[in-house]
């Protein structure tokens, strides 16, 4: 553990947007980004790997007067840059969420989908504290664009017709999430946001109303991180590993978000691995060459060391079989086998309950397999087997050892059947289903036996 010592340093959190499948979370990030972009300043934002860092300054020059930045002792906001609840499971830190914060992006007219409700299981179980972004009002028949407006102000410039369709739709929301167990209401109308929920309603499209979203996260934030996240920015780097890539002229990378302390050039990191540990040595740190520089050189630009929070590539030997999701931890005060002892640890809360009768799963991370064991262990599935990454002969082979018909089956969740793999699937016994929705997946695998038992009957 590290080491809070430096109890007043607050670093950025770490904030991830999370909702329904086209409810406009690309969009929101897109228009979160351009907007600051276009704020003008050098600096206006700093693009990290997998994430992007809005400086207090620049978040303050976008919510006018929404926002004093003497209130704030935070540096500024760093967006996680994949959205999504599937990414939002994979990202965990010490057993909890990675992002400090969340936005969940709702859709005004079509209210809660499946995967809203997925999501805000998730948050729920990880105890995230998030403000719900009630977007695309622009959609509201007789709304009148005020691109860009503070939303209170904005509503006030809308037709009586615009406003009362708007209410209704919002005030449904606030209704579902009062029955999801959430007391929520419009943000200026929430006195403590550690009770309740605000909703924001708002256009990425516009950008109205994303003034008042930065501005709920930041007092979020401020809440949420004097509490709990004060910490020691200079102690061993602690992170967690987004995605695994091959780089040209530097082998198998990690994508990691550093949560916690420093990562340096050279440092001996621990990484989680598909079956045991990586042990290696830092050989670089990589990162986006500011936009201006990208033409004649390399992508990526060398820097010496990374503090939280922060996104980096970390380019290192052996780090072909790390998993995605799995922690990066630098080794400095302790031995390497402490280490190698506390990732193993943290590997082994994720671990999944497997039986000896069952369906086999693979998933692309380690938080997606987390999140499909759950999901079939609330739809009373057991499983077999339960791995990271693409489908491989051996996967079918367990599949066909389970011994009723019914489990002979495996369940992919975002991953591909290797091409190896391709004719022991059409010669075994064995269904496979592929999805890049868990409920979906799930469904179709109950189906499917369903039917089976009925042509059994
Ligand atoms: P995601 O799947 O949640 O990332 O959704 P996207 O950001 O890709 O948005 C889905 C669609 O909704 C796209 O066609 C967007 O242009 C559109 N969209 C997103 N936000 C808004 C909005 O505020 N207003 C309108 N009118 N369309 C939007």
């Amino acid at each position: 553990m590290t080491d809070h010592t430096h109890a007043d340093t607050l670093r950025t959190p770490i904030v991830a947007v999370l909702g329904h499948v086209d409810h406009g979370k690309t969009s929101l990030l897109d228009t979160i980004r351009g907007s600051a972009v276009s704020e003008g300043e050098a600096g206006a934002i700093t693009q990290h790997i997998g994430a992007t860092d809005i400086p207090l300054d620049t978040i303050s020059g976008m919510a006018g007067e929404l926002i004093d930045p003497s209130d704030f002792d935070l540096p500024g906001l760093l967006f996680i840059d994949t959205p999504g609840h599937h990414s939002f499971s994979t990202l965990r830190a010490r057993g909890g969420a990675l992002a400090d914060i969340a936005v969940l992006v709702v859709d005004v007219n079509d209210g809660f989908q499946p995967q809203t409700e997925e999501a805000i299981d998730i948050l729920r179980r990880t105890g995230t504290p998030f403000v719900v972004a009630a977007n695309k009002v622009d959609t509201t028949p007789g709304w009148n664009p005020q691109d860009g407006e503070p939303i209170q102000r904005s509503m006030e410039a809308q037709s009586e017709r615009a406003k009362s369709m708007l209410d209704e739709n919002l005030y449904e929301i606030i209704g579902q999430l009062s029955d999801a167990g959430f007391s929520a209401d419009l943000y200026w109308r929430v006195q403590d946001f550690q009770k309740n929920i605000g909703v924001v309603p708002l256009s990425a499209l516009t950008g109205e109303g994303v003034p008042d979203l930065l501005t709920v996260l930041m007092g979020l934030s401020q809440r949420f991180m004097k509490e709990e996240m004060a910490i020691d920015v200079t102690g061993p780097g602690e992170g967690t590993v987004l995605e695994v890539k091959d780089e040209r002229g530097f082998g198998a990378t990690v994508d990691t978000v550093v949560y916690d302390g420093v990562i340096r050039n050279g440092d001996t990191v621990v990484v989680g691995g598909q079956d045991e540990p990586i042990v290696t040595e830092v050989r670089a740190l990589l990162r986006p060459r500011p936009l201006a520089e990208i033409r004649t050189e390399k992508e990526f630009e060398k820097v010496g060391e990374i503090g939280a929070a922060a996104g980096v590539k970390i380019a290192a030997p052996d780090l072909d079989e790390a998993m995605a999701g799995a922690p990066v931890r630098v080794v400095r005060d302790r031995t390497v086998d402490q280490v190698v002892e506390e990732v193993k640890a943290e590997l082994a809360e994720i671990e999944v309950e497997t039986a000896d009768n069952g369906v086999v799963v693979k998933a692309d991370t380690l938080g997606s397999l987390e999140a499909m064991a759950n999901a079939l262990r609330e739809a009373e599935v057991p499983i077999l087997r339960a791995e990271v990454g693409d489908i491989a002969p051996r996967d079918i082979a367990v599949a066909e050892t389970a011994n009723q018909d019914e489990h002979k089956a495996i369940l992919g969740f975002n991953v591909d059947l290797l091409q190896n793999a391709e004719s022991d699937l059409e010669n075994a016994d064995v269904k496979l289903f592929k999805n890049k929705v868990i409920y979906q997946l799930v469904e179709d695998y109950e189906r499917y036996v369903e039917e089976k038992q009925r042509a059994q009957q």
